[in-house]
C-alpha cells in the first residue's frame, strides 16, 4: 500500500455526485481511521469545496497523475472515468474501489458484498481493483443469500421497482422539477430523462440487447452468478424504474432445489447479518422505500411461501434496499474495512 495503514489516505473520484456525497456522510463513522480524504470530480467541478468534518475541503480535477501516496480511491464516476484512471492509481500503489460496472466481470477483479462473498479477500493482494456490485443486485442477493445457502436457488425470478436517484442526481433532479411542473401547472420537463417520470413509469434506462433483456437485467444473473461463484441458478429479471426518489424495491421469486419451510426462511432471513424483517401482516406494514431510505439494512417482507409449487419448494419476498447506501457507498466502505482489517492481520502475523 501506498502509505499508512492505520490512517489511510482516501480519494473519492466523483465527490461531487450522489454515490460521491454518500460516501462522505458514511466514512466519518467508518473503521477506516482515515487520514487525509482527497476528493476529485471533473473539470466542471474543480475548485469548488465540500464540507468535511465542519470545513470545507477543496475538489480536484482527476487525471491519471493525482493518486501518488493515496492508499484508497473510491471512483464513482461513471464506468468510462474508472477504465481510464483506475489502473493508473493501481500503478500508484492504491486499492481501488469501484462502484462502476467497469471491470465487474473481469475475471481477475473480486466482485464482492462482504456479508456474502468477503473471504474472497482473504487471499487477494494490495494493491489492485476491486468492484462493487450493481445496487439492484446487492439488494436481492442480501436477502436471497443465506436462502441460497440453506436450500439451493434453482430458479430466481426478480421485479425491479427502482428509484431515480439510481441514475445519478440529474435524474434525481429531473424527477423533482416535473413535480415542482406538475403543482405550477407546466409542462413536464423533460431534459434527462426524455419522458414524463412524474406518476409513471418505464422500463429501465439501460441499453436494450437483441434478445430484449436490458444491461440492468443482465447485470443481475452474470453478477449474481460471479457472486455465489455458480452458475447454475436460473435467473430472470425485469427492470422498471419507479418515481420515487431514494431507495429501490424488488419483488423476488424463488423456487429451491431442497425443501425450505417458511418458518425456516424467515429463521435464517432473522439471523442475516445486514437484514432486517418488517413483515406485519396485521397493519400491512411491509418494506417502503421511504422506510428503508437512509439505512443501512435491506429490509425484507410479505415472506410467504409460493402456493402454486410444492409445499417448501417456492418462497416470494419484497425487499427495499438504499440503493446509494448499502447499493453503493456503504458497501464500498465495508469492502475497505475488509481489505484494511485483512492487511493489518497479515501484518501482525509477519511480525511488520
Ligand atoms: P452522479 O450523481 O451523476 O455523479 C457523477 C460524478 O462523476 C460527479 O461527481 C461528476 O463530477 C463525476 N464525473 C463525471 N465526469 C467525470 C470526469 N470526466 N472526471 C472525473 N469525474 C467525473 O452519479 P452517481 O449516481 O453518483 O453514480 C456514480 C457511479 O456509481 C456510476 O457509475 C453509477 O452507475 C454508479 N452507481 C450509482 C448508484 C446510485 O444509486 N446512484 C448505485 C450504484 C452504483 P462533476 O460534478 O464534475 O460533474
Amino acid at each position: 500500500m501506498a502509505n499508512d495503514r492505520e490512517h489511510p489516505t482516501i480519494a473519492i473520484v466523483g465527490a461531487t455526485g450522489l454515490v460521491g456525497r454518500e460516501l462522505l456522510e458514511i466514512l466519518p463513522g467508518s473503521s477506516l481511521g482515515l487520514g487525509t480524504l482527497r476528493l476529485f470530480a471533473s473539470t466542471r467541478s474543480a475548485g469548488s469545496t465540500l464540507p468535511w468534518r465542519g470545513a470545507p475541503i477543496p475538489v480536484e480535477a482527476a487525471g491519471p497523475d493525482v493518486f501518488g501516496g493515496i492508499d484508497v480511491v473510491f471512483f464513482c464516476a461513471g464506468g468510462d472515468v474508472s477504465r481510464q484512471l483506475a489502473p493508473a492509481a493501481v500503478v500508484a500503489g492504491a486499492v481501488v474501489i469501484d462502484n462502476t460496472s467497469a471491470f465487474r466481470m473481469d475475471p481477475g477483479v473480486p466482485l464482492i458484498v462482504p456479508e456474502i462473498n468477503g473471504s474472497v479477500l482473504d487471499e487477494w493482494a494490495v494493491p489492485g481493483i476491486i468492484s462493487n456490485p450493481n445496487c439492484s443486485t446487492i439488494i436481492a442477493l442480501m436477502a436471497v443469500t443465506p436462502l441460497h445457502r440453506a436450500a439451493g436457488i434453482k430458479r430466481m425470478v426478480v421485479a425491479t421497482y427502482q428509484a431515480a436517484s439510481g441514475a445519478g442526481a440529474a435524474f434525481a433532479r429531473e424527477l423533482e422539477q416535473q413535480a415542482k411542473d406538475h403543482v405550477a401547472g407546466r409542462p413536464y420537463t423533460q431534459e434527462t430523462i426524455g419522458r414524463q417520470y412524474l406518476f409513471n413509469l418505464f422500463s429501465h434506462d439501460s441499453p436494450i440487447g437483441p434478445d430484449g433483456y436490458n444491461e440492468e437485467e443482465r447485470k443481475l444473473v452474470r453478477e449474481t452468478h460471479k457472486i455465489w461463484d455458480d452458475t447454475t441458478p436460473a435467473i430472470t429479471a425485469t427492470c422498471v424504474r419507479v418515481p420515487v426518489l431514494r431507495a429501490h424495491s424488488e419483488a423476488i421469486n424463488l423456487t429451491f432445489n431442497q425443501p425450505l419451510p417458511e418458518d425456516e426462511a424467515r429463521k435464517l432471513l432473522a439471523a442475516a447479518p445486514g437484514v432486517r424483517i418488517v413483515d406485519d401482516r396485521d397493519a400491512n406494514r411491509f418494506p417502503e422505500p421511504a422506510i428503508a431510505t437512509g439505512r443501512d439494512e435491506v429490509l425484507v417482507g410479505r415472506i410467504r411461501a409460493d402456493r402454486s409449487q410444492p409445499p417448501g419448494m417456492g418462497l416470494d419476498l419484497f425487499v427495499c434496499g438504499d440503493q446509494l447506501r448499502k447499493g453503493a457507498a456503504l458497501n464500498a466502505v465495508q469492502i475497505a474495512e475488509r481489505v484494511f482489517a485483512t492487511a493489518a492481520t497479515a501484518a501482525r502475523a509477519s511480525g511488520r
